[in-house]
């Protein structure tokens, strides 16, 4: 369990698909004076070594899988400038704020979309997504697919003399060329999406940043449902972020999500008063 003097995050590891533990010594300065601190993870059969840069607010900005660390490694914590995490932006075709400026002209709009989206991608609903040049949408899509690691078709591109010929409700619709949402799709709050997005949007890595924060939600989201299907009694809450591997302060937004998909939330999970007092120190 945690101590009250580190910080713990995790973080999902390209290499087992996993989220992996990541613990940090509230006192380390290794982040001060606008750089970041480097964390090493050894972990998984077989071992292998993951190297996890994270800033003085402990957003996780860039990592990379160094071959030759040993177990001897993990845990240690050394300063890093900032500019090498750029060099860790993946390459791809469309970036964040390409993909965003597609959803929307005005940054705040787009975001609102995108965080739409992202939640019915999560609860595994269709969504339909309208422009009349294939070109665009099928690459906005792949960039879609891409974030959240999806290997199954969930986004379907049409144009608007389909769409006039269909009921696409309940399902989620957006419209790229008129940037408009037509049917949001289940009723869920997107706030914490929106939140991650403006962040992210502010900083170097921003596809890495998404694409690792969605894949390490994938995966959770993912544990705490087969937890959740699986409990014949309660649980308390900080145990099912510990079993589900998510920070705590995601565990709400995710509990939210599967009592849309009708868990019962209230009768299941408890709140960990302790636990989470200690934590909060
Ligand atoms: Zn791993």
């Amino acid at each position: 369990m945690s101590s009250s003097d580190e910080k713990e995050i995790y973080v999902f590891c390209e290499q087992c698909k996993q989220n992996v533990l990541l613990r940090v010594p509230l006192t380390s300065d290794a982040a001060t004076r606008g750089g970041l601190m480097s964390v090493v993870s050894v972990h998984g059969n077989p071992p292998h070594a993951l190297m996890a840069y994270l800033d003085a607010e402990f957003r996780v900005r860039g990592i990379e899988y160094p071959a030759a660390a040993q177990t001897a490694d993990a845990g240690r914590i050394e300063s890093v400038p900032e500019s090498k995490t750029e060099a860790l932006e993946e390459k791809v075709e469309l970036g964040l704020l390409a993909l965003l400026d597609i959803f929307h002209p005005k940054r705040k709009d787009a975001i609102k979309a995108l965080a739409i989206i992202m939640v019915n991608m999560l609860t595994k609903k269709r969504i339909f997504l309208i422009h009349d040049e294939k070109a665009i949408g099928t690459s906005v899509i792949s960039a879609l697919h891409d974030i959240a690691s999806f290997e199954e078709d969930l986004i379907t591109l049409i144009n608007h003399t389909i769409l006039s010929k269909s009921e696409l409700n309940p399902f989620c619709v957006y419209d790229l060329q008129q940037n408009k949402l037509l049917h949001q799709g289940p009723k869920i709050d997107s706030k914490y999406f929106e939140r991650i997005l403006q962040d992210i949007a502010k900083h170097e890595n921003p596809y890495f940043r998404l694409k690792n924060e969605m894949s390490k939600i994938v995966y959770a989201y993912g544990r705490l449902q087969e937890i959740l299907s699986a409990l014949d009694s309660s649980i308390l809450d900080t145990q099912l972020a510990c079993d589900a591997s998510i920070d705590y302060e995601l565990l709400p937004f995710l509990l939210e999500m599967a009592e849309s998909e009708g868990h019962n939330i209230r009768s299941l999970v408890k709140k960990d008063g302790l636990g989470r007092a200690l934590r909060s120190i």
